[in-house]
């Protein structure tokens, strides 16, 4: 997903708003008075000062788990180094995990603790196509030539999460507070492949808050509607008759056609399409060889909206046009197969609020003048305003209105978002101005930028465990909010079908290509403090 600053704001629709405010519905002024949320008492003040001296005394733990992740640079549902890395360090720390969860190889949960409240903490995983590069130099200059990498940027929300987790943990033992942290990753988030499975298998059933964590350019949190888009992805596979191409064309019925058709009918249709729409296709299989008739082609779609019905209408006509696809090249269109999904973000008020107050407490962090050197030298080379890096916290995002978001990327922890309170923090690992899944956004991802943003990003993570644990009028606030404002008229149903499952062979041929290569690049902290100093990288490396 790509993280959008959220501006405009809207009103709350009508329901039961908790806290002081009342009945909401009023005006835009009335639905950003905060909610009635209790303040930090002496000893919540005391332990949150203590939980960010202890992630402080951890930069080192999170910086190499950031540095690990981004080396090992794999492809949704191909995370098999990333998963037993985080699953052999999450046992070292005391929690127990299942692995292989929902039907899904690298997907694990890891629990620690007792009783409620039941707090999960999620982050993505997994890396982007060709987007291998060099951390810290400020020009394309790939590890591996064509090989995947971490240009998201994912290779870094899982140190937010343990690192406050690990710190939480111990406080809470020692001072004998009730409660389980869970720990979970975003597996082929990039595919929008595993979270609607993750709800389907029931694993999020008795977690009261779910806590997310994106990079970003900034420290924010929002509630209410998020800016983007949810989608289905669908694969259209079409069955034709192979023949002769220059002997017998007659005898043969060409599956590429059905293809070349659905994509033309697509982009005339897109013209009649709600603004919000966001479509896109990459040709899966278009045939063997010019002189062998295409018996079989695939074509895979992102089918994006604002809103659960929007996708559905939009489904509904890549449908329709896949079949009049099949009709004029006289092929059969097969059973459709949904490879990802991903509803809409909505986050949860009470939560975003007491976040964004532990971001103001936090603050961003201290940027070096290599940093900011860097960062305009990233900047310059993709030709974007040279701003450098971000030096003030963001205000509460408020709710996107779904009648003026334009749309956008999507996540799929809009499914976790809509069957329990949840909110997504993002902290400040990368650089503003990026194009976003591009090797550019990979260049800050294992640098002192990445790092301090991940800290930063860990030091309010901590503190809202805190108030989560020992304040249960924020998790009474976040299921009111939830049940009778969030949820109210519009209920969760999956994208996927009964019949889908997760589709955990892809990327498999890409990084069996791969691998192999990356594997000697692989980061060694027991050699190096940091993965620049394996690489040798003399950080910044500008451009003379
Ligand atoms: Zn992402």
């Amino acid at each position: 997903m790509r993280v959008i600053r959220v501006v405009l704001c809207l009103v709350v629709g009508a329901g039961v708003i908790v806290g002081a405010q009342g009945r909401g519905g009023g005006g835009g002024a009335a639905a950003q008075t905060p909610l009635n949320l209790p303040p930090d008492t002496e000893r919540i003040t005391q332990l949150k000062t203590e939980a960010v001296a202890q992630v402080e005394s951890m930069k080192e733990f999170s910086q190499q788990m950031v540095d690990q992740l981004f080396s090992y640079g794999e492809l949704g549902f191909q995370e098999f180094e990333t998963s037993k890395y985080l699953v052999a360090l999450l046992k070292k720390n005391g929690f127990s995990v299942e692995e292989g969860v929902a039907g899904i190889p690298t997907a694990f949960i890891a629990t620690w603790g007792n009783g409620k409240p039941v707090i999960a903490l999620g982050s993505d995983i997994d890396g982007i196509p060709q987007s291998s590069q060099k951390p810290g130099v400020a020009y394309r200059d790939p590890l591996i030539d064509g090989a995947p990498g971490h240009g998201e940027g994912h290779n870094s929300g899982q140190a937010v999460n343990i690192t406050a987790a690990i710190v939480l943990k111990k406080i809470m033992e020692r001072e004998k507070i009730p409660g389980t942290i869970r720990i979970w990753p975003g597996v082929a988030e990039e595919l929008v492949g595993a979270k609607a499975y993750y709800i389907r298998a029931g694993l999020f059933k008795d977690v009261d808050i779910a806590l997310f964590t994106h990079v970003g350019r900034n420290l924010s949190v929002s509630w209410g509607d998020g800016g983007g888009t949810g989608l289905v992805s669908v694969l259209y596979s079409f069955q034709g008759e192979s023949a002769h191409a220059a002997a017998n064309p007659w005898r043969g019925k060409s599956a590429l056609d059905a293809v070349e058709l659905m994509d033309v009918g697509w982009n005339f249709r897109r013209e009649h399409l709600p603004l919000s729409s966001r479509s896109h296709y990459v040709v899966r299989d278009g045939g063997d060889q010019p002189n062998v008739v295409p018996p079989t082609a695939s074509v895979w779609y992102y089918f994006r909206q604002v809103t659960y019905p929007g996708i559905k209408e939009m489904w509904a006509a890549g449908d329709q046009v896949a079949q009049g696809a099949a009709l004029m090249s006289d092929t059969k269109l097969l059973p459709t197969r949904v490879l990802g999904s991903a509803w809409p973000r909505h986050f949860n008020r009470a939560v975003a609020e007491v976040t964004q107050a532990n971001i103001q407490k936090v603050g961003m962090p201290e940027w070096s003048e290599d940093d900011q050197a860097f960062a305009r030298a990233v900047q310059k080379e993709l030709g974007v305003p040279q701003q450098g890096l971000s030096t003030r916290v963001g205000g509460l995002g408020a709710p996107v209105d779904p009648a003026t978001n334009t749309g956008g990327g999507s996540d799929d922890i809009g499914d976790i978002s809509w069957n329990m309170p949840t909110v997504t923090l993002s902290y400040p690992s990368n650089i503003p101005g990026l194009p976003g899944h591009n090797w550019a956004d990979g260049m800050a991802m294992a640098t002192p930028i990445a790092h301090k943003g991940v800290t930063a990003g860990a030091k309010v993570q901590a503190m809202t465990l805190v108030d989560l644990v020992l304040k249960p009028e924020v998790i009474t606030a976040a299921w009111d909010y939830f049940k009778n404002v969030q949820t109210r008229t519009q209920k969760y149903e999956p994208l996927i079908r009964p019949q889908d499952q997760p589709a955990i062979e892809m990327n498999r041929e890409i990084m069996a290509k791969y691998r192999e290569k990356m594997r000697p690049m692989y980061f060694d902290p027991t050699k190096y403090k940091t993965y620049l100093e394996q690489l040798g990288i003399k950080y910044p490396v500008i451009k003379k």
